[in-house]
């Protein structure tokens, strides 16, 4: 029996693992992490993250074929395939700080891998890496090899949060890449035969290393400036008095350009636009291409630009409302799916300064004192001046607005920063109303 095991039971590690486990029944698949609370949620009837049909694959497998364990040097040891899914955050201090992603996480499990293998291993980057990664762990893991071969392979991951079981298992495509000799080939073989239980053939894509671990990092770059482009455009449409709707749907019928992510939005957000598009930057910059570095960098100027324009497109209204956090305002957030401690953890988080890039930005104590969590869009909007809708979940498309209309103070006034909400329909209701890259209100 094959046996894999996966280092990092997060956000990726977990589903993707669960649903190799559901679909190869001649695999034993373990999960391992350094994290005891994490791994006993995912031994528990509360799993540590919510995915639509995540527990239901969970719960067919595990304690068949799918385990969790902290006992990682264990499991690492007896895996003939091992992913590697840790966390590669945006590094915060020493060389690159601020773009380079911060592979401390991978290198100490590199090392790990290194000391407590007694067989032949196939290593598999399972987390975004900067391109060349394989190179450095490769390194590390033969510097010592005591005669053990060891064939890294990258596999990116190309999952969405929201739709991570869907994706896994329709994936568009699974890429695999691999060193060009036979023992490569064998490899990329090896995995192939694990993806060939549910994908089909022509689904699981074979390149070299490089460009495997650069093609997670272009794909993710393609997606927010797709983003950013219809952004800059509801900039130039409420200039104009053009409807960002009509436009994108025009642009979005010509078949070269295809109608997908080309919703004007305040922006994105997400833990992996940005960290991977400031680690792209950082690549071109170190490889001496300053004017590619500029280019992507303007991806994320554009976003930080939509999202300041939104907010200065509420400041005025805070004539009423007396401003948002800057501006001392009294913030109500309701959000289905967050809870209040990752809203605090996201508030306090840094900001990145272009200009500055050692100068981090967090966010002063007394403003996030000024926000308090709800469990009810209604209770969040009572008695407040201004509504501002920032995510595009089901429930804010059918609220009952003249409920919340009734209940705010007056003038009231709509932010959609998602273009949600007819806007005509908010009006009829007495709503002021601002909807991103549409003609404002009369
Ligand atoms: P995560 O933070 O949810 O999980 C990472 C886990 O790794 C944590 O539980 C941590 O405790 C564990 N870990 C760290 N070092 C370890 C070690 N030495 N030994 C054992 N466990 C260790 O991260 P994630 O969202 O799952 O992302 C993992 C990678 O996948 C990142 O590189 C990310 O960029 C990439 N990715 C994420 C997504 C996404 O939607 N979240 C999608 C595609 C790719």
């Amino acid at each position: 029996m094959v046996k894999i095991c996966c280092i990092g039971a997060g956000y990726v590690g977990g589903p993707t693992m669960a649903v190799i486990a559901l679909k190869c029944p001649d695999i034993e698949v373990v999960v391992v992490d350094i994290s005891k609370p994490r791994i006993e949620a995912w031994n528990s009837d509360t799993l540590p993250i919510y995915e639509p049909g995540l527990d239901d694959v969970v719960k067919q497998c595990r304690g068949k074929n799918l385990f969790f364990s902290t006992d990682v040097e264990k499991h690492v040891a007896e895996a003939d395939i091992i992913f590697v899914s840790v966390n590669t955050p945006t590094k915060t201090r020493g060389l690159g700080a601020g773009k380079a992603a911060d592979l401390t996480y991978w290198e100490s499990a590199a090392r790990m891998i290194a000391d407590v293998s007694k067989s032949d291993k196939i290593v598999v980057e399972k987390s975004t890496v900067p391109v060349k990664t394989a190179e450095a762990i490769e390194k590390i893991l033969t510097h010592n090899s005591k005669g053990i071969n060891y064939q890294i392979l990258s596999n990116p991951e190309f999952l969405a949060e929201g739709t991570a079981i869907e994706d896994l298992f329709k994936p568009d495509r699974v890429l695999i890449g691999g060193r060009e000799t036979p023992e490569g080939r064998k490899a990329v073989q090896a995995l192939k035969d694990v993806y060939a239980h549910w994908v089909p053939e022509d689904r699981i894509l074979t390149t070299n290393l490089w460009s495997a671990e650069l093609s997670k990092l272009a794909a993710n770059a393609f997606l927010a400036q797709r983003i950013s482009s219809v952004n800059a455009i509801s900039a130039l449409c409420e200039a104009t008095g053009a409807n960002v709707s009509e436009v994108a749907y025009a642009v979005g019928k010509d078949t070269r350009i295809g109608p997908k992510f080309l919703n004007a939005s305040v922006g994105f957000g997400g833990s992996c636009f940005q960290k991977d598009i400031l680690n792209l930057v950082y690549i071109c910059e170190c490889n001496g291409l300053p004017e590619v570095a500029n280019y992507w960098k303007q991806v994320i100027k554009i976003n930080d630009y939509q999202k300041s324009r939104f907010v200065n497109r509420v400041t005025p209204a805070i004539d009423v409302c007396k401003g948002l956090l800057g501006d001392k305002a009294q913030i109500s957030i309701y959000d289905p799916q967050v809870t209040e401690d990752q809203i605090q953890r996201d508030l306090a988080m840094n900001k990145f300064d272009w200009d500055h890039p050692m100068h981090l930005q967090p966010t002063s104590p007394t403003a996030v004192k000024q926000v308090s969590c709800v469990w009810d869009a209604y209770e969040a909007t009572k008695g407040a001046h201004g509504l501002c809708i920032l995510t595009e979940w089901d429930e804010f498309k059918t609220l009952d607005y003249q409920k919340i209309f009734d209940n705010m103070q007056k003038p009231a006034f709509v932010f959609d920063g998602r273009n949600i909400i007819d806007p005509e329909k908010l009006r009829e209701i007495g709503f002021i109303v601002y909807s991103i890259g549409k003609p404002l209100d009369a």
